[in-house]
């Protein structure tokens, strides 16, 4: 494995830092208390080259690897959860299935727009009676004619539906004479006729970043805005949750790295007993404890990052790595979890103010064990993988 980066590469995150510290970080607790991130967010993450790290030269995008973006993720997550989210709802969730499966046509539509931040995706798959169950998905899309198809169902927990442009939407195809013809993804224009939405969800956490539900009532959709291959959706929605773990195990690094650097700049600070509160061994042991868990996650993140990378320029997609992108998820975000407790607890009563940031790292950080599949989930798909060893 080979983690060097380019000296390009080194430049673009030590800019790409700078830039989140003086745009990003500024807004995460007014995002957090106002319930949005600012719009002006997406065009500026764009602008400073994060939106487009994944995506085609050709349209809009930077052509970088999974390595370097990942390293990207880390830094943003470190400074706003609510905007990691959001953007990475629209050029990752939405943005990465279209550059994988979709058309030059379809490309050429929608990618430009989303990677310069104008337009917002998002992808919807979890519906109220089925979230982890992906295959129970219930939105139908019945053809009516030659091309056409007819969309209605729910969504629900949906990452940027109050304000999104566009969703991939899963749905269970039917033809004329009701036969089933599997899941498959739709391109859908939310301003289209019959597409209602909720208003933003109040939540535990990542509160700048907008959550809703998605009503489809006969809403028309054409052969043209399928996405990939017609009953194809399942394979497409593992693959893109795949590159999902991974981004959710950067978000993690972030996180914990948040944490460190507020808790030693802390107990350096406080006092008891006479003394900084790092100068008592069992805080110490803490600091010490959120070390080591995000160095580990850190290397695991990395790697699988690597391989990812590897297995894409080989063009062998990233459905081999599906129990590594799960271990690392599950390492990953239960570290994560842990560290945020651990800071907080190292706070004292500071810790449990809205002032202080750790506060605010607490409940975000809970989305990581749910979130892209549940912890229950990616020890499933760890046990089958490594059983098929
Ligand atoms: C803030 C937020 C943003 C989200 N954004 C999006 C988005 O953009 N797009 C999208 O499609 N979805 C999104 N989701 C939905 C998310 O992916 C789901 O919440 C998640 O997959 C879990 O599904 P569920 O909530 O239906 O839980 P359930 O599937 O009902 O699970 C409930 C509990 O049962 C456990 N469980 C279920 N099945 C098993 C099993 N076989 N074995 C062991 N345990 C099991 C689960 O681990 C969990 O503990 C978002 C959710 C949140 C909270």
């Amino acid at each position: 494995m080979n983690f060097q980066l380019t000296k390009n590469e080194q430049e673009f995150i030590e800019s790409f830092r700078t830039f989140c510290k003086k745009e990003i970080a500024p807004f995460a607790e007014q995002a957090d208390r106002n319930k949005e991130i600012p719009r002006s967010h997406f065009e500026k993450l764009a602008q400073a080259g994060y939106l487009g790290l994944l995506h085609e030269e050709e349209y809009g995008g930077q052509g970088a690897g999974i390595f370097l973006s990942t390293l990207a993720m880390e830094v943003v997550s470190e400074y706003c959860g609510s905007t990691f989210f959001s953007v990475g709802a629209s050029a990752g969730l939405f943005g990465l299935p279209l550059k994988h499966f979709g058309t030059t046509d379809q490309k050429r539509k929608y990618l430009p727009d989303i990677i310069s931040g104008k337009k917002i995706g998002s992808l919807g798959i979890t519906e109220p009676d089925s979230g982890s169950d992906v295959s129970a998905v219930s939105s139908r899309a019945r053809r009516t004619s030659k091309g056409k198809y007819l969309l209605s169902g729910q969504k629900t927990y949906i990452t940027n539906a109050p304000v999104a442009d566009y969703c991939l939407v899963l749905a269970r195809v039917q033809d004329e004479i009701g036969q089933e013809k599997g899941l498959t993804h739709f391109i859908v224009d939310l301003h289209s006729k019959g597409v209602t939405r909720s208003a933003s969800m109040d939540k535990m956490g990542l509160r700048g970043s907008p959550t809703g539900a998605l009503f489809l009532e006969e809403v028309e959709v054409t052969e043209e805005d399928i996405l990939g291959k017609l009953g194809k959706g399942f394979r497409q929605t593992m693959q893109t949750f795949n590159a999902e773990r991974l981004s959710l195990s950067s978000y993690s690094l972030g996180v914990m790295k948040a944490c460190l650097e507020e808790s030693k700049n802390f107990s350096s600070t406080r006092k008891s007993f006479g003394k900084s509160i790092f100068q008592h061994q069992g805080v110490a042991f803490l600091l010490a404890e959120m070390y080591a868990k995000l160095e580990a996650s850190k290397w695991f993140t990395y790697s699988v990052a690597w391989e990812m990378e590897e297995s894409d320029s080989q063009g062998k997609g990233n459905m081999n790595l599906s129990g590594r992108c799960a271990a690392c998820k599950l390492f990953a975000t239960t570290s994560a979890r842990e560290v945020t407790n651990l800071a907080v607890q190292i706070h004292g009563g500071a810790g449990f103010m809205d002032e202080y940031k750790v506060s605010r790292l607490y409940r975000d950080v809970r989305l990581g064990e749910i979130g892209g599949g549940t912890s229950e989930i990616q020890k499933l798909i760890i046990s089958n993988s490594i059983m098929k060893e």
